[in-house]
């Protein structure tokens, strides 16, 4: 590893001046950062500590939702009661991610900013890598691509990201604060992480320096009718294969409104804009849920090894679905 500095600042101004700097990474947890500097695939000149800034904070909006601090470990956000009782989604996505150690250091800000574990992303013996190393191809598209993309992928870039968390977040409709030295904004979920187009180095559409403040869900409307189904090659520390994260909002009977988000499937959580649509104002009774698997899939083009995927995104789309009907 090569040296860097490290800065603990304690005033959130302080901070964005530091990370605004070339070469500068914002670090929380660092269980994805440290392995990736271990591995020589980031090299930061300087790393600037958030874990004295006081985004270690839930509480309830003025409207009635909830603001995440960017610091909260996963295991706090997946255990706190109104995360629980509210948002259950989002805390069975948490605790099917990673391993119980992990969730203890791992950060919001740093769920949201976790790179893909493509093999040749990860590692440096691969030559070829277009987010590692741009303009190199890409190794994935003629290699092993049992794990990637089926949709939304390019030429240059077929992996696919990583967090459970995120993909609960995007069916959550939840939005991102951050702050950069022309001030802060909200970014809707959908549009922080991006597709890999002609430029798969960049993950997100953060500026440089922006920090992550907070996350902020709305008030939630799928509290008694929502899914998270993670699906694996083993039952714990395994990142998915698929996953679908499906929330209604169900009254006398009636869909109201819907958000169906899958993982695994795309370079960023993917949100199946189509299938959510067409669910609202129908009767819970007179859904097919396998048409709206097949709807959230629309448009898949899978690689030589992923073929599997298009079947299981479906079947996961609709057992979600299924599962949030019947409200468990
Ligand atoms: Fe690199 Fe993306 Fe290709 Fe993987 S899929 S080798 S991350 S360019």
């Amino acid at each position: 590893m090569l040296g860097f500095e490290y800065a603990k600042p304690t005033d959130i101004g302080d901070a964005v001046s530091a990370g605004s700097k070339k070469g500068a990474f914002y670090i929380g947890g660092g269980t994805n950062l440290i392995d990736l500097m271990k591995g020589g695939i980031e090299r930061p000149e300087s790393l600037i500590d958030i874990n004295h800034l006081t985004l270690d904070v839930i509480d309830e909006t003025a409207e009635g939702g909830l603001r995440i601090g960017a610091a909260v470990r996963n295991s706090d956000l997946a255990n706190h009661p109104l995360v629980r009782t509210r948002y259950p989604m989002l805390s069975s996505a948490l605790l099917a991610g990673a391993s119980p150690q992990v969730r203890n250091m791992a950060t919001v800000g740093g769920n949201l900013m976790q790179r893909t574990r493509c093999d040749y992303f990860v590692d440096r013996a691969f030559p070829q890598c277009n987010k590692r190393k741009p303009g190199s191809g890409c190794g994935a598209i003629a290699g092993e691509n049992r794990l990637h993309a089926i949709l939304g992928a390019s030429s240059s870039c077929v992996a696919v990201h990583p967090s459970d968390m995120c993909v609960a977040l995007l069916a959550l409709d939840a939005k991102v604060r951050v702050r950069g030295s022309d001030g802060e904004r909200l970014i809707a979920m959908d549009d922080f992480h991006r597709l890999p187009g002609e430029q798969p180095a960049r993950d997100t559409n953060l500026k440089r320096g922006e920090l992550i403040l907070s996350v902020e869900l709305p008030p939630s409307k799928f509290a008694a009718n929502s899914h998270y189904l993670k699906v694996r090659d083993r039952a714990s520390y395994a990142f998915a294969l698929v996953s679908a994260a499906v929330g209604l909002h169900v009254e006398g009977g009636t869909i109201r409104s819907a958000r169906i988000a899958m993982g695994g499937v795309a370079h960023k959580p993917w949100f199946a804009q189509k299938a959510s649509a067409q669910l609202a104002g129908l009767s819970t009774s007179s859904i097919d849920s396998e048409v709206f698997g097949k709807l959230a899939i629309e448009g898949a083009k899978p690689l030589a090894e992923n073929e599997y995927k298009v079947a299981m995104a479906k079947n996961a789309v609709s057992f979600a679905l299924k599962r949030a009907m019947d409200g468990v």
